[in-house]
């Protein structure tokens, strides 16, 4: 079993891991009180390849699923709300695009968006339908040749900046499709930003299609599921990469405190305590790192990867939950305070518990897996 990394993935870990120490990290906090879209970053994001690295070439550059997974780590544990902003377009706002778009659609979007010059989004939630994404009530119609929505989406992550909304929307009674739909089409208005604990800069909102003319059906009518599931194993990993960002810069920050801090007479990492929480950080970190490897590791060989990449979401995202939790209890007071990031990622670790499927709909579906 080899388990080291080849040239140009340790190249891709350097080349984020500096971009967010240098240029991310340094204004995290700012962005999070602003709170604001980051995007000086999210273009500079753009010119180091970031968002075309999982598409082919010649408009990206085919890299495989374990280089995107650890330059999507370095960039969220300089700012997981930066993180975040980047891999929805990354991923999920240009996916769909990409694969489906023909013509002059896919000229004029899909080089773009690779670049970040044109920001995507996903609009599948609505103010009554979360992880029950069938019950949603957004309907496509057909006329004369064209597509037109309507219905609420909300939660939908880059909207206040999109120019583009990949829409999932009702077309029958058991049906689901996906649609381009442009910014300033007629119908479509985005609401204001959602105020929310964590992951503040990047922005949320909702998003309300009356009659909105879409500009494409991506794919075919109906198989907006079987569309999703091409991609969900990724956005998985994706955002168990996420976890492992954040939950990373929390156990370098309370080990570097640990060692700086003194009470007793000793540096607080010299008391059992303190270094039972380190080693349970340390440990689950590489516990979910190790299990997010080895589930991009199945899907880089082509071998089935879903339950892998459940298990691995799972256990990264509640791991780093914990493990941001400990880092706080290690800086005590300063854990709290305002001023040292720690409070942050406890605010932001949460959102990894809940995009990609929350903790509760990957049990389930582990469980079904195996209990069928
Ligand atoms: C920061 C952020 C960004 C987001 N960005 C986007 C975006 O860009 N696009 C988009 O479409 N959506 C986005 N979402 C929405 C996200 O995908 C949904 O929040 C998620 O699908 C869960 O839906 P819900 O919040 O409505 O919870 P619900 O589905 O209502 O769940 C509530 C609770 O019930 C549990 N539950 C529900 N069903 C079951 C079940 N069958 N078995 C066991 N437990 C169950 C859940 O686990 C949870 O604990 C975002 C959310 C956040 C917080």
């Amino acid at each position: 079993m080899d388990f080291s990394l080849t040239d140009d993935q340790v190249a891709v870990r350097k080349l984020f891991r500096e971009f967010a120490e240098n240029e991310i990290h340094p204004v995290a906090a700012e962005l999070d009180r602003e709170p604001r879209f980051p995007r000086e970053l999210f273009d500079q994001v753009g010119k180091l390849g970031f968002f075309g690295m999982r598409y082919p070439e010649p408009e990206g550059s085919d890299a495989d699923v374990l280089s995107y997974l650890l330059a999507v780590e370095e960039l969220a544990a300089g700012s997981l709300a930066v993180a975040t902003a980047c891999t929805m377009q990354s991923l999920m706002g240009t996916f769909f695009v990409h694969r489906h778009a023909k013509g002059e659609v896919r000229e004029r979007l899909v080089a773009p968006a690779l670049r970040g010059e044109v920001i995507g989004t996903i609009c599948m939630t609505e103010p009554d339908s979360g992880s029950d994404l069938f019950s949603m009530t957004t309907r496509a119609e057909e006329r004369d040749g064209t597509w037109y929505i309507s219905g609420q989406k909300t939660w939908i992550t880059s909207a206040p900046v999109a120019d583009m909304f990949t829409v999932f929307a009702r077309t029958g009674e058991k049906e689901l499709s996906v649609f381009l739909v442009e910014k300033g089409a007629e119908g479509v208005s985005v609401g204001r930003a959602i105020e929310k604990m964590g992951v503040k800069a990047s922005l949320t909102s909702e998003v309300s299609f009356e009659n909105a003319r879409a500009t494409a059906l991506l794919g075919e009518p109906g198989q907006g599921i079987a569309s999703l599931r091409e991609v969900l194993a990724e956005i998985r990993l994706m955002t168990a990469a996420l976890a492992l960002g954040v939950a990373r810069a929390a156990f370098e920050d309370a080990l570097e405190y640990s060692r700086q801090r003194s009470q007793f007479g000793r540096p607080i990492c010299k008391f059992q305590a303190v270094q039972a929480h380190l080693a349970e950080m340390r440990t689950s970190l590489e516990a979910a790192r190790q299990l997010t490897s080895w589930a991009a590791w199945r899907s880089d060989c082509g071998l089935e990867n879903s339950e892998e990449s459940m298990m691995a979401k799972l256990f990264a995202s509640e791991a780093a939950v914990d493990i941001c939790d400990r880092a706080a209890r290690v800086l005590a007071s300063y854990g709290f305070a305002s001023e040292y990031p720690i409070e942050r990622y406890l605010r932001d670790v949460r959102f990894t518990l809940i995009g990609g499927g929350t903790s509760e709909i990957l049990r389930g579906n582990i469980a079904k897996g195996m209990t069928r």
